[in-house]
């Protein structure tokens, strides 16, 4: 089956390009973007739309993986402009009233909120379509269909659009050019345990393409999967060997970010492909991830 058309869009997020994507479906009456980045990186979604000869009005609807401000933070702007929103139903009432979001960024992010994720626009609630696991969304010719995919957070869709798959955060991180897939760890809702169900899931479905968020299309499906895997088997173990007797506090971030660099340094990527992992996942908040994670899910951890 030929895949449809799918554009993707570089947000050059920080300035940092291949970090963010949005991808770009046209249809007969509009264009559907699967993801559309943070509110600061508006202005620049607007330029690469205009070089399909589409405005943000053109945009009919929006499906976002899940709320975090690096996938859906512009969803408020495309809702201003006419989008619906498709969104997991657990996240819905966050994009409605994103004060609980925004307070639990400012917490991880601290004065660089504004810089990062610039504006962040509520959606209006009968704008928004919540989604359950297996629900199709037909827009024009496109079908998608919803798989209900935690581990990197409880309210994550995966997006299913003729073998293409969106995969979000959940389906790693990986640049193009390489071959590493890092795990995206921010506190507070990863889950390893429900990180390899929805492991299981993508690999019971149909999959040609992948397309994770950060960043792009990648046609090695079967090896993305099994490195995947790897990552969370490498996850799983260095943390309960690490928290068994777990550095000074001071020193935890340094240590959790040199563990990830090396393990990035081992799969052959150099350091201006590291600045673009860092850039899109930074490896310090997997700090706080994992210790939350610990903390919550630790004992069910280390007996599975
Ligand atoms: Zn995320």
């Amino acid at each position: 089956m030929p895949l449809p058309p799918v554009h993707t869009l570089d947000l050059h997020f920080q300035d940092v390009p291949g970090t963010i994507a949005s991808y770009l479906l046209p249809h007969p009456s509009g264009a559907v973007l699967v993801e559309c980045g943070p509110g600061s990186t508006f202005d620049v979604l607007t330029r690469c739309l205009a070089k399909y000869d589409l405005t943000p009005e053109d945009v009919t609807d929006v499906l976002v993986t899940h709320i975090h401000l690096d996938h859906a933070g512009a969803a408020g702007h495309l809702a201003r402009h006419g989008a619906t929103v498709h969104v997991h139903h657990v996240g819905a009432p966050h994009l409605a009233d994103p004060t609980k979001l925004l307070n639990s960024a400012e917490r991880i992010y601290g004065d660089a909120m504004d810089r990062l994720w610039g504006t962040t626009h509520p959606v209006p609630a009968d704008q928004i379509h919540e989604l359950h696991d297996g629900d199709v969304i037909e827009i024009g010719p496109l079908s998608f269909t919803a798989l209900d995919t935690p581990g990197h957070a409880y309210h994550h869709m995966t997006y299913l659009l003729d073998g293409i798959c969106f995969t979000g955060d959940v389906g790693g991180v990986r640049m193009q050019g390489t071959g590493h897939v890092m795990l995206p760890l921010p506190p507070p809702e990863i889950h390893l345990g429900l990180w390899r169900e929805s492991l299981t899931t993508l690999r019971q479905a149909d999959i040609d393409r992948f397309a994770p968020t950060h960043f792009g299309l990648f046609a090695d499906v079967d090896w993305h999967l099994e490195a995947l895997e790897r990552a969370l088997d490498r996850t799983e173990q260095w943390t309960a060997s690490t928290m068994e007797d777990p550095p000074p506090e001071v020193l935890f971030k340094t240590h959790v970010s040199a563990w990830q660099r090396d393990l990035a340094r081992a799969d052959g990527v150099d350091a201006a492909t590291w600045n673009r992992y860092e850039t899109a996942n930074p490896p310090w908040m997997a700090a706080a991830g994992l210790k939350r994670y610990w903390k919550k899910h630790g004992a069910d951890a280390a007996t599975t």
